[in-house]
């Protein structure tokens, strides 16, 4: 599909060395060929593809020196005819050369249109194309590398691969019903129902690696919890090395969550300092205990604080109570002031003045969100994945237990809805309105 020249800066607004115009569309050479003065003999319209040419660039009111590279279709991100110079990367040198693309005649690409035109051309899937959202926009070198395997089509490949059985499948349902035989239709029944479990399962371990995907996208959730002045301020600075939690003597003084995030061996750790947790009649530091309370409540792991100096009392035995069943750390802080190991069944033992012991605590917080360290499995990363597998599964459930008491054909249309849902991943069954929802998460340039 050969659709009208779109144009657009592909490198974020801002100087740099060099900036990008990328334009994609029917006739790109066309238009560069009015504002592309090539340095050598080469005519625009005899550029080879993919080789850089030095030229003089166009931009309306001035010229600039650069380069320009020609993608033939359909060999390019797009799979159309592409263009892209590069100029001096200054905010204005980049929007003259734009606009004059569009004087000749390109019109402003839409957000992620780039992409999307990539993905109407079959150049990619909609995983893909997400998975492409995902590395631009990942926080963590974890998240870029799950964008990276959405990109590179892992998750596609696995779900094709699903759909092309379940499509030998109901060709096989297809052709009993249209000519029925008793004695083979239980015999088939029951080598459907089995296929059908065994796929199932198959799904149920994607749907589960979602629990991983999702702390490396969204972060894992981390409640600093403990007594009032028990250090958990002073810990959350020391693990964020900087500042940004206030601390002080009087207890009492952390009364909101304080957020702050950190990278621990590539995925993200959002850290929330909980108020201290205790008896107050303080308006306002009772609103910071509910808050606490729902942090700890959401929170994927609980690091618990207490005092190496002071005796163990009533008030942290409430706080553990509240932190009972989430996935704990257990720290013993001050050990700069006393430190008793034969006292304590801490996880840790640490210094928030002294530094002692955060290593160690950052470590335990990798293991107790992830496990032991190894080779990452391939991770679903986009909820709206793992809903449509989780549906897919639904159906096939359905069908499972349909092989029980119904029909051939009465099975074949859940076999069918699951094969579906499957589709709405690749994109093949997706709607315009998901398509459309996708690519506006995209920025311009893309
Ligand atoms: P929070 O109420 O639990 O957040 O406690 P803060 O982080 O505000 O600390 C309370 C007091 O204990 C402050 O005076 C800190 O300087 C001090 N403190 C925190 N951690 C340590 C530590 O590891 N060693 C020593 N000696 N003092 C600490």
């Amino acid at each position: 599909m050969m659709e009208e020249n779109i144009a657009a800066i592909a490198t974020p607004p801002g100087k740099g060395g060099v900036a990008i115009i990328r334009i994609s569309g029917k006739n790109p050479l066309e238009i560069a060929e009015k504002m592309f003065t090539p340095s050598g003999k080469t005519a625009v319209k005899q550029f080879e593809p993919y080789r850089m040419y030095p030229g003089t660039i166009d931009g309306g009111a001035f010229s600039d020196y650069g380069l320009c590279v020609y993608f033939k279709a359909p060999a390019s991100y797009t799979g159309e005819d592409i263009v892209e110079f590069q100029c001096h990367g200054g905010e204005n040198v980049a929007r003259g050369i734009l606009k004059q693309t569009f004087r000749l005649g390109a019109k402003s690409a839409g957000k992620g249109e780039f992409t999307k035109r990539a993905f109407l051309n079959g150049k990619l899937s909609l995983a893909s194309a997400e998975g492409v959202a995902d590395m631009i926009n990942g926080e963590s070198e974890a998240e870029v590398k799950a964008g990276y395997l959405l990109y590179s089509e892992k998750l596609t490949a696995t779900v094709r691969d699903l759909q092309s059985e379940l499509k030998t499948l109901l060709a096989g349902i297809d052709v009993s019903v249209d000519y029925p035989e008793e004695d083979i239709e239980e015999q088939h029944v029951k080598e459907l129902s089995l296929a059908l479990k065994g796929l199932s399962n198959r799904i149920t371990v994607l749907t589960a690696s979602y629990g991983v995907g999702k702390k490396i996208k969204s972060g894992v959730t981390v409640a600093i919890c403990g007594k009032p002045n028990t250090g958990k301020s002073s810990l959350l600075n020391r693990l964020l090395g900087y500042d940004k939690a206030i601390v002080s003597n009087v207890a009492g003084t952390t009364r909101d969550a304080v957020e702050g995030t950190i990278e621990i061996d590539g995925r993200k750790f959002n850290l929330y300092d909980t108020a201290g947790v205790r008896e107050s009649g303080d308006k306002i530091e009772s609103i910071g205990i509910e808050r606490a309370q729902s942090i700890i409540h959401s929170a994927d792991v609980a690091v618990f604080v207490t005092d190496a100096s002071e005796k163990i009392d009533e008030e942290d035995g409430r706080v553990l109570d509240m932190v009972q069943g989430k996935p704990l750390i257990k720290v013993v802080n001050k050990i700069d002031l006393t430190y008793d190991e034969t006292e304590t069944d801490a996880d840790v033992c640490t210094s928030a003045v002294t530094g002692e012991g955060i290593l160690k605590l950052k470590e335990l917080l990798y293991e107790k969100s992830f496990g032991a360290r190894g080779e990452d499995a391939a991770f679903l990363i986009e909820e709206r994945h793992y809903d449509a597998l989780r549906r897919a599964n639904e159906h096939l459930q359905t069908a499972i237990m349909a092989c029980e008491t119904q029909p051939l054909d009465l099975i074949g249309i859940d076999v069918k809805e699951a094969w579906d849902a499957l589709g709405e991943i690749t994109g093949e069954t997706a709607t315009e309105a998901i398509i459309e929802e996708i690519f506006a998460k995209f920025c311009v340039g893309k």
